[in-house]
């Protein structure tokens, strides 16, 4: 393990920011995580944990160590009559994951293909897409306690699981290195084709019988024809997460705006954040390098050279329009630094 000096984080992060770490170390092992943390000298503090960098924005250069965590390997653990148990390395590419478990005709994942970053983040942000989120596949997370100074692991009800939101992102932020993450993968799998455009495009397809493969091969056209290839455009997917009201404020609101699309969850409502910004006439917006992504207003995309706070300027006056012309708190799903 190597702990670098001044290091520019421009390919590090999807954003494509250019700023610097004051220390920057590739941690390939958990031998290599225990050496770093054991090692921090005080000056080399506060530490930043980083996977693949889609989900944050640096607003300045970091003064103190980054940690990207590149450590390798699928191992099936264990395996009863309808599961298997898969451990994963937190340094694997998510992505390369969810092509193994559809190679291996595993269920449960297929439908978060494509989602750019690290397996390590997963449990974070508990990742989601078309209906499914990390949560319901997760049987346990690994982590270095590098406060306590030991491992131990996480059973999901102890992750604090939530709409991308977790213990990790929380109060065990900073405190817990995720090494590696447990999946419960189903043998016989149950696909989930009812949301997006999921059965539209399987039917154009004529796919009349569909399997894992079909599923993730769809969602992978779906999502890229849709969102842009952080390597074309900076980007790190949805800068915000869509916003929950009460059957109250659902009342008030859909009086003045008849056409506001809302989704019932439990005894709230989920109003998609994409329609809330393009109403306040922010969808393709563009001021220098920083803007609003044309077709996704929920993407805010660097059209080059734009800075992290021309980016989270923008973002903040997105939540304030927001809030003026609904009275609704947005919520940033990107972790800015
Ligand atoms: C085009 C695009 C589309 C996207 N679509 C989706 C989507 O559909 N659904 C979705 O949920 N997300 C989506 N995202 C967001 C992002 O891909 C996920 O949040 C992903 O899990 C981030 O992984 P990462 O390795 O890049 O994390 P990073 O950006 O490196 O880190 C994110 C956060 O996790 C922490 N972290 C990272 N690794 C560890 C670790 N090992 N231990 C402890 N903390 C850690 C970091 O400190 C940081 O706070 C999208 C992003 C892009 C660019």
């Amino acid at each position: 393990m190597q702990v670098l000096h001044n290091i520019s984080l421009k390919q590090y992060n999807t954003f494509g920011i250019d700023v610097k770490a004051r220390y920057f170390a590739e941690l390939y092992s958990d031998n290599d995580i225990a050496a770093f943390f054991g090692s921090l000298q005080r000056e080399m503090m506060p530490v930043l944990i980083l996977g693949g960098g889609s989900n944050v924005l640096f607003t300045k250069d970091f003064q103190g160590s980054v940690a990207c965590i590149r450590s390798k390997g699928i191992v099936k653990l264990m395996e009863d009559e309808h599961h298997v148990y898969l451990k994963i390395a937190a340094g694997e590419v998510w992505d390369d994951v969810v092509k193994y478990a559809v190679e291996h005709g595993l269920g449960g994942i297929e439908n978060l293909s494509l989602i750019p970053g690290n397996a390590g983040a997963g449990p974070v942000q508990n990742i989601g897409a078309y209906g499914v989120e990390l949560k319901d596949v997760l049987y346990s997370v690994e982590v270095a306690d590098v406060i306590a100074r030991h491992y131990r692991a996480f059973r999901p009800a102890e992750c604090e699981l939530a709409y991308r939101t977790s213990i990790f992102k929380k109060q065990g932020k900073d405190r817990f290195v995720i090494t590696s993450l447990c999946l419960k993968l189903d043998k016989q799998p149950v696909l989930k084709l009812d949301y997006g455009d999921i059965r539209k495009e399987l039917d154009q397809a004529g796919i009349k019988q569909p399997t894992l493969s079909a599923v993730r091969d769809i969602i992978i056209k779906i999502r890229s024809g849709k969102l842009p290839d952080p390597a074309v455009l900076g980007n790190a997917g949805s800068f915000f997460m869509n916003p929950f009201i009460t059957a109250d404020e659902h009342a008030r609101l859909i009086k003045d705006f008849p056409s506001m699309p809302s989704f019932s969850s439990g005894e709230l409502l989920k109003v998609p954040a994409a329609w809330l910004i393009g109403q306040c006439g922010f969808k393709g917006r563009r001021i220098g390098d920083a803007g609003v992504h044309e077709q996704q207003p929920l993407v805010l995309v660097n059209y080059g050279n734009a800075s992290g706070r021309e980016i989270l300027a923008l973002a903040d006056d997105i939540i304030s329009s927001v809030k003026q012309k609904f009275g609704i708190d947005l919520e940033k799903e990107v972790n800015v630094i």
